[in-house]
């Protein structure tokens, strides 16, 4: 069994002496800044002029810029987009790195993928949160924590490892556990969990379903709540109790239906294109995909983008939540953090 290190388990003196400057103040970014400064530590966000930095400085931050947080900084934890990191990183970041200083990500891809390669003479580690940024927020304040994984690439001052779990513990993920990884695995499974399963996989599955009961004549609105508005109670159940909750709470009809119609859908096949995405990852076939298309403008990613809005369970949904006043919209909400 893996190690699962919980508060204490961690030493925090390691990090109470120094400056931290989180770079970038989107989802991740927000989170990690008022984490760390409720859990007592010394930070400062560095950011270019926009929405994101004057959401900082209404946050009760000093604006400085990214080059300016950097050189102050005995810990930078970068959390801009991965795909604007490496010219940010040859701007900003490499020419003000103190040496001795530790230089942090919450996603490998940048290091792993060599898109990023940081001096000799700095610690370079991983804090990587399992789950979106507004919870790792949303679940500190309320005493609880999202899991992360932490790994190291570079460990130039011997204090690497015990710097990143301070800085987990901080953010509150040690109340959740905290895992060791490498930068490789962290990226390879980080790129794949999304890609197959929790993003690329479960939107594929909920059109698919909304798609089959509209084409076969069922009411739209009866296909969303079925096909995704209920998905969130399934996936609490999970979340809770693991598979064996779900289907103790579900009925005994929809746990046979279950059995013998979940391998119909999801089978041998479908295990076999999740091979092959993974492949792509691991190869870098992927990688290379995203960084051109980046390079490109994004041309595919926003045609896709225009597309996927203009599915009729965009409209559908939009009606039935704006009749569900309880229900939340995130982008609404990400929308006035600057984004
Ligand atoms: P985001 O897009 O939400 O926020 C990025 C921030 O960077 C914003 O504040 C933006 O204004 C700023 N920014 C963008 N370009 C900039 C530039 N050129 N100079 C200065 N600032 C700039 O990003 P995010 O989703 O929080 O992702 C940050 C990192 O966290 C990534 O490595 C990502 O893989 C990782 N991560 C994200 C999540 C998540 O929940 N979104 C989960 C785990 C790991
Ligand atoms: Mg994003
Ligand atoms: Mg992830
Ligand atoms: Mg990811
Ligand atoms: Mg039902
Ligand atoms: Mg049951």
């Amino acid at each position: 069994m893996a190690k699962v290190l919980y508060e204490n388990d961690i030493q925090k003196e390691v990090l109470q002496n120094k400056k931290i400057a989180i770079i970038g103040y989107g989802s991740q970014g927000h989170a990690h800044a008022k984490n760390l400064r409720d859990s007592g530590y010394d930070v400062v966000v560095g950011l270019r002029p926009g929405k994101s930095q004057q959401q900082a400085v209404e946050d009760g931050f000093e604006a400085y810029t990214v080059a300016e947080a950097v050189s102050t900084a005995d810990v930078v934890m970068v959390l801009l987009p991965d795909e604007r990191q490496p010219q940010v990183y040859e701007e900003s970041i490499k020419p003000n790195l103190k040496a001795g200083s530790a230089l942090a990500f919450a996603h490998g891809f940048n290091i792993h993928f060599n898109q990023v390669v940081p001096p000799e003479n700095v610690d370079v580690f991983l804090v990587a949160p399992k789950g979106p940024g507004h919870l790792v927020r949303r679940t500190y304040e309320e005493g609880a924590g999202v899991p992360a994984l932490y790994g190291i690439h570079q460990d130039v001052t011997g204090d690497a490892k015990a710097i990143a779990l301070a800085y987990a513990e901080g953010i509150g993920a040690a109340r959740a556990g905290v895992l060791q990884t490498s930068f490789q695995e962290e990226t390879e499974t980080d790129l794949f969990g999304e890609q197959a399963v929790l993003c690329g996989g479960l939107t594929s599955l909920v059109k698919a379903g909304f798609e089959t009961l509209t084409e076969a004549g069922y009411q739209p609105e009866v296909a969303y709540f079925e096909c995704l508005h209920e998905l969130k109670l399934i996936v609490d159940l999970m979340y809770e109790g693991g598979l064996e909750n779900m289907r103790y709470s579900i009925s005994d009809t929809a746990q046979w239906g279950d059995f013998v119609s979940g391998p119909r859908v999801i089978n041998e096949e479908t295990k076999a294109r999740m091979k092959d995405v993974l492949t792509d990852i691991q190869t870098g076939k992927f990688a290379h995909g995203w960084i051109l298309e980046n390079q490109a403008n994004r041309p595919q990613f926003n045609a896709i983008n225009n597309a996927e809005y203009n599915h009729p369970i965009t409209a559908v949904g939009k009606e039935l939540r704006a009749l569900m006043p309880f229900v939340k919209n995130p982008i609404e909400n990400k929308e006035k953090e600057g984004n």
